[in-house]
């Protein structure tokens, strides 16, 4: 049998209710558990003498218990556990609340090792509630003692205890997915070394490369399964395109002429088009780069080639705004566009489907209504996902299934570090569109709290008064959502704003529990300046395109990450006037104000994600998850960039060597890859 797949209650110690307080930390296999790695150490190896500790600190001390522990009920619910203990020197009062169970594990006469914060005053010392074990004879100190998250159910203790007896399983069933070719060519340790040391290092000295390889191990297997993918879609036959094919006729109905970067970028679409594998590439470009004409150009090119074209965005009301901004363009040259939403009524969504059946429409735009059953083409060629990070993996296969191997193009403008993109978009080719149409102004970001939201509105006024209009943005929808009274909602704000501030003008309000009817009309009143101050919530972050529209002002800006905020500044600065965004906050907390500080330091799409990772440090970042690749659980994205590009080499090496990874010794590492890529919904490595 296979212990380490069995279930988690197969350990010793873990009955039906542990199993199911494991499950809600997403551990329900052994293996999965050995995978769970510390949230955080504390170093218990640092023993220092009662008189010598500063209080406040965190430390071990080796003390001898010196009363009997008596327990106290001071109220209802409070019970205390009190004794003294003493290293000679000086007294510490320990005291631990409701937890009289501990009263016999304390032996008066016995040495025993605490740690804890350590408190009291110049002659006597106290620590509440300390971590504690017996010192046995000899013993130099405490040790390095893992710390996980935790769940209703389970404690610390438990967790450990479970995870002593998981490494017993791994010892004698563990096999390493990493070859030991590439362990010795990358001085890697052995898995159930670091898996040990991961969990419960000696020293320092034993963390450090248990770390390293486990980090490793993470980084490699995404990247290996990125590159497995892309490997397989390059083998297959893609639609033909014809190089014959010119986008003059395109080109010259624009009203303004590319920019160098999306010429290149352009072409480079262009060339993979014509070539013998399907296309597979992503265009990022900061906010307002100009994507979506690049795409219409790609798209072009594909109908003019007797194809039909998809494109995917993640709001209906980007959908629209990209149907109308598009659709008059391509008719001029000849191409058939339809939109396609999930609140369209019945009959005009019969009719387009229709339509896109027996290829009557050429080119589609739609939100994730175009993933559904009944959406049929007659020979779609290409697809097209806008705002990539709104989707997963699986989704964008789900859209490439409706055709045979379409040509497929990733816009994201949530811009992130090359070898990030490479790992989170392993699968694609990139082209980079790094600059900006002409005439563009740079935005100017400030950041104020509240007492001066006052005079931020006179900036509004006199923008208004010019004829420029404004958004503003709340977090919530309605009042009380959370119970959390600081946070501003958009319907209550756009009525006070209407009554009190702007009376004079047209205030209008959108979120996404709206119906799309009520959208569109409001987004149209936008367009056309019929409403000049538009109160939404996030709905707005993406693609959305108002040149005229010159203030973004953010309430409650500590709720959203910088990425988003960011996004959000890009819906102004979009024409010929001078923009402003304000960020509105009253945090005072440092990382927070550090967060929004970056953010009017500048316009960089790229520093800003560096910027975000590093802030975010550790963890899933921008959500890899969201992308449909498994989580990140132990390499920091920021910290470990070193390792990253050591692991991607390896990976693309061992590919070179064995695309298929064929050689027996490598049976470990399929078994990994398929188990991890396998949880995610889309198996996209079978
Ligand atoms: P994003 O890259 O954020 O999706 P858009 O495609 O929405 O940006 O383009 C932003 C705006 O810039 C649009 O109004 C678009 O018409 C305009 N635009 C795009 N390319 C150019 C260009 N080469 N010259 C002038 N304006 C352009
Ligand atoms: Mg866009």
């Amino acid at each position: 049998m296979d212990r380490l797949h069995s279930d988690i209650q197969y350990l010793k110690g873990i009955g039906p209710e542990r199993a199911r307080a494991f499950a809600r930390l997403g551990i329900q296999s052994v293996s999965q558990l050995l995978y769970t790695f510390p949230r955080d150490y504390e170093d218990r190896t640092r023993v220092v003498p009662l008189g010598e500790t500063v209080l406040g600190d965190t430390c071990s001390v080796r003390l001898t218990v010196v009363s009997e522990p008596r327990a106290y009920r001071v109220r209802k619910g409070m019970e205390l556990l009190k004794f003294r203990a003493a290293d000679g020197a000086m007294n510490c009062e320990i005291t631990y609340f409701n937890q009289k169970f501990l009263k016999d594990k304390f032996v008066p006469g016995q040495e025993y090792l605490f740690y804890g914060k350590i408190e009291g005053n110049f002659i006597t010392r106290s620590m509440a509630n300390p971590a504690f074990e017996p010192a046995a004879e000899g013993d130099a100190g405490g040790s390095i003692v893992p710390i996980y998250r935790l769940t209703a159910g389970l404690s610390q203790t438990v967790m450990r205890k479970s995870l002593r007896e998981a490494l017993k399983v791994a010892e004698s069933e563990f096999h390493d997915p990493l070859p030991e070719d590439l362990r010795r060519d990358y001085d890697l340790c052995g898995s159930v070394f670091a898996l040990e040391n991961i969990h419960f290092p000696t020293d320092e000295k034993s963390l450090t490369p248990a770390r390293r390889r486990m980090v490793f191990e993470e980084f490699f297997l995404l990247q290996l399964g990125m590159f497995t993918l892309k490997n397989r879609r390059r083998g297959q036959t893609p639609v033909r395109m014809s190089r014959n094919v010119t986008l003059d006729g395109f080109l010259s109905r624009l009203p303004f002429s590319l920019t160098g970067a999306q010429r290149r970028t352009l072409t480079e679409c262009v060339d993979d088009l014509a070539g013998d594998e399907p296309m597979n590439r992503l265009v990022q470009g900061d906010v307002g780069s100009g994507k979506t004409v690049v795409a219409a150009g790609v798209a072009y090119y594909v109908v003019k080639n007797g194809y039909q074209a998809a494109m995917m965005v993640p709001t209906e009301i980007l959908a629209t705004q990209h149907f109308l901004n598009l659709a008059p363009l391509l008719d001029r040259c000849g191409i058939r566009t339809a939109v396609l939403t999930g609140s369209q009524p019945a009959a005009t969504r019969r009719s387009i489907l229709e339509q896109l059946a027996s290829g009557e429409i050429d080119f589609v735009i739609g939100t994730h209504a175009l993933l559904g059953e009944q959406v049929h083409f007659s020979r779609l060629g290409l697809i097209v996902t806008d705002e990539q990070h709104r989707f997963g993996v699986a989704q964008r296969a789900q859209l490439a299934a409706k055709g045979e191997n379409p040509h497929v193009l990733v816009m994201s403008a949530t811009p992130i570090p090359r070898t990030l993109a490479l790992i989170i978009y392993g699968d694609l080719d990139v082209s980079v569109i790094d600059e900006l149409p002409p005439g563009r102004q740079e935005i100017q970001t400030v950041g104020i709290d509240s007492s001066k939201r006052t005079r931020a509105y006179g900036y509004i006024r006199r923008e208004l008064a010019a004829g420029r209009q404004a958004y503003i943005v709340c977090p919530l929808v309605e009042e009380s959502e959370t119970g959390d009274s600081d946070l501003h909602d958009v319907m209550q704000y756009s009525q006070t704003l209407q009554r009190e501030v702007f009376p004079d003008f047209r205030v209008g309000f959108l979120h996404g529990r709206m119906k799309q009817a009520d959208k569109d009309a409001i987004m149209a009143d936008f367009v056309s300046n019929r409403i000049q101050v538009l109160v939404s919530t996030t709905v707005i972050e993406v693609g959305v395109d108002v040149k005229n529209a010159t203030v973004m002002m953010i309430e409650n800006a500590e709720r959203f990450g910088l990425s988003a905020l960011h996004q959000l500044r890009g819906r102004v600065g979009r024409g010929e006037h001078k923009s402003l965004c304000v960020l509105v906050s009253d945090s005072r907390n440092e990382k927070t104000v550090e967060r929004l500080r970056t953010l009017c330091r500048t316009n960089d799409g790229f520093q800003i994600a560096e910027a975000d990772l590093k802030l975010r440090g550790p963890g899933d970042f921008f959500g890899v998850r969201q992308h449909g690749l498994p989580a990140l659980r132990i390499a920091d994205m920021a910290g470990d960039m070193r390792i990253l590009k050591e692991a991607q080499e390896a990976a693309a090496d061992l590919l070179r060597r064995d695309p298929a990874l064929e050689a027996p010794e490598l049976l470990p590492l399929r078994e990994k890859l398929e188990e991890l890529f396998a949880l995610e919904e889309g198996n996209f490595l079978n």
